[in-house]
């Protein structure tokens, strides 16, 4: 049996005549840049996600990047990010001018320890960015009133976590101000990329409304030096579409994560995920921690079944960050998940079949060391 590590089929099935109806339209409407689709899918996304106002954009990392330019953060300011996030977070506060601070992860729910952030405020700190990472909310509550007293803006990375909650609050409406990606394989995801942001702010909302189309509000007129950072006409059209199937694709995510937790629990040297309590996941990933990651990788993969390392270097550690000087031990829990976790097979349409099938070689993998 062979078993991808994530499959667009079943989604694609269950979408299909609706997508090729909404391209037809969209096609014959001669109007292909921030037209009413885009407006019609910001709000239903606003709605979905309970904030104020959703702004589309090209992509999670320009949905980052305008989130930092809105608040005004730049050179000479640092801004708390968890040291294993995926490197866009890292990227958007580099891209402003602004330092990334690294703060651990808890081990066992791989989101930042709320615990370590306040020892790493300084006078030039402006911003926390949590990451909720893997599909679960890190715990808002704290980071709140963390920023609250320290006067710091809260800027929520959820690009992998749409849908996710933390004491019945969802994702993306915490924050000041808060971005998450719709790339393909996202919880929900367009057919191409796309981004957007969510705000309770008025003015925010309106700035990066300028930010994203050259810094102007009205045509030809131009109030702040901006970019091109638009989400497609005609993507936010199919994330309309897909939208709709979100809660239903969150719930099939949770199904698949409670079997492979069932049947998983118990075996030596394999440690599996963990919800802290008050948080939700929405499993955009299933991640396993192990000693023999690399070994029982090359095990599945022979046996057909494809896995995924999420992610095999943090950010400090990257090339890229060279020149932020941190060395190698500095963030050992970073370091230490990096070498240990695994991402296992989990899309829409996977059957309990294929589900088995995973358990039933992994545990082979353990009874025959
Ligand atoms: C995917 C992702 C992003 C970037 O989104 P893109 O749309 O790919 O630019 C940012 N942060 C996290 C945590 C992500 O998983």
């Amino acid at each position: 049996m062979n078993v991808p590590f994530v499959s667009f089929e079943t989604i694609n099935k269950q979408i299909k005549t609706e997508i090729m109806e909404t391209f037809e339209s969209f096609f014959d409407s001669n109007f292909y840049v921030l037209g009413d689709r885009t407006s019609t899918f910001e709000k239903e996304y606003a709605a979905f996600n309970q904030v104020n106002h959703c702004i589309g954009v090209s992509n999670g990392l320009d949905a980052l990047h305008l989130s930092l330019k809105s608040l005004g953060i730049g050179s000479g300011d640092e801004v708390i990010v968890p040291s294993n996030t995926f490197i866009a977070s890292v990227l958007a506060i580099s891209f402003v001018g602004a330092t990334p601070v690294f703060v651990e992860p808890r081990y066992d729910t791989f989101n930042i320890d709320v615990s370590r952030i306040e020892e790493a405020i300084s006078p030039r700190t402006k911003a926390i960015m949590p990451v909720h990472l893997y599909g679960q909310c890190c715990e808002m509550t704290t980071i709140m009133e963390i920023a609250q007293k320290y006067n710091l803006w809260v800027i929520e990375d959820n690009a992998q976590a749409q849908g996710a909650s933390f004491n019945n609050r969802l994702t993306g409406s915490f924050g000041d101000i808060n971005a998450t990606s719709f790339y393909p394989a996202k919880n929900l995801g367009a057919l191409g990329d796309a981004g957007a942001i969510t705000t309770n702010n008025l003015e925010l909302s309106n700035k990066v409304k300028m930010l994203r189309n050259y810094g102007s509000a009205i045509k030809y007129y131009n109030e702040v030096p901006g970019f091109n950072n638009r989400i497609d006409e005609v993507q936010a059209a199919f994330l309309s579409v897909k939208l709709r199937f979100l809660n239903q694709w969150n719930e099939e995510r949770r199904h698949i994560a409670g079997v492979y937790h069932d049947s998983l629990v118990g075996i030596e040297g394999l440690e599996l995920p963990s919800v802290v309590s008050g948080a939700t996941s929405v499993y955009h990933l299933y991640v396993v921690k192990t000693d023999r990651r690399d070994s029982l990788q090359r095990y599945l993969e022979a046996n057909g079944v494809m896995t995924t390392i999420h992610y095999p270097i943090p950010p400090h550690l990257q090339k890229a960050y060279a020149h932020l000087d941190i060395r190698k031990g500095s963030l050992p829990i970073a370091e230490d998940l990096a070498e240990k976790v695994l991402s296992l097979p989990l899309f829409i349409g996977m059957t309990d079949k294929q589900i088995n099938y995973v358990v039933e070689k992994i545990r082979e993998f353990y009874q025959n060391i």
